[in-house]
């Protein structure tokens, strides 16, 4: 007999700020993906997950890569790719909602198909989070622009959207930029063939986790 996961935020390692605003947001129970992926995501495990769309997978890696952050220490921390600019600004909403409880993180989105001068000056003020797509963080990366030394974790989300999009390559060298000591968490909707081949690139020891759809 397996026994079900636990469901209740509370039995996580997080903050009362940010259990409190949890509770806030109408978040009474984890989903299934939030339940599989937190305890092992706030351990520092790196992780491939799979989920279907609507699944809760933003806060399922936005509390860990929360957990993980010094908000006293101005420099980019998390690192989070995304195939589209709709849904880099849905992730930096989510987790700018999740942050709140803490003071003044600051969560900046980087999408290509905007001047790049904007997003110099905002850089320069900057950022403990980056939200981006893998083409324009590449771009920052090769100006020098975006520095990643102070990063910890690095989010690959909707990774096989990403591989449809061709972004295979971008992604392989962003990820060669971060630092070495990081935690990688990949999130996907499906599992194809291209996704083992990225995480075969730059994770360690990954746990796969999926999530079948609930009738
Ligand atoms: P996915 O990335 O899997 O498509 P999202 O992370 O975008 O899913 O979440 C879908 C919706 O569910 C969002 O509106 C989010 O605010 C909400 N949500 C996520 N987790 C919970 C939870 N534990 N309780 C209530 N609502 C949640
Ligand atoms: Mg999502």
């Amino acid at each position: 007999m397996t026994t079900a996961p636990q469901t209740d935020f509370s039995a996580l390692p997080l903050t009362p700020a940010t259990l409190a605003n949890l509770t806030q947001l109408g978040y009474t129970a984890m989903t299934p993906i939030q339940a599989a992926c937190l305890p092992s995501a706030l351990l520092g495990k790196d992780i491939i997950a799979q989920a279907k769309t609507g699944s809760g997978k933003t806060a399922a890696f936005a509390l860990a890569l929360l957990a993980n952050l010094n908000p006293r220490r101005f420099a980019v921390q998390t690192m989070v790719l995304c195939p589209t600019r709709e849904l880099a600004d849905q992730v930096t909403t989510e987790i700018r909602r999740l942050a709140r409880a803490e003071d003044n993180i600051k969560v900046v989105t980087l999408c290509g198909g905007v001047p790049l001068r904007g997003q110099f000056a905002t850089l320069e003020h900057g950022a403990h989070i980056v939200v981006g797509t893998p083409g324009r963080l590449m771009d920052h990366l090769e100006r020098g622009s975006l520095k990643l030394d102070a990063l910890n974790t690095l989010v690959l989300d909707e990774a096989d959207r990403m591989l449809d999009m061709g972004f295979f390559e971008d992604i392989v060298k962003v990820a060669k930029q971060c630092p070495k000591e990081r935690q990688t968490l990949l999130f996907s909707a499906t599992y194809p063939e291209g996704i083992a081949k990225l995480s075969a690139q730059f994770m360690k020891e990954p746990i796969t986790i999926k999530v079948e759809a609930q009738h």
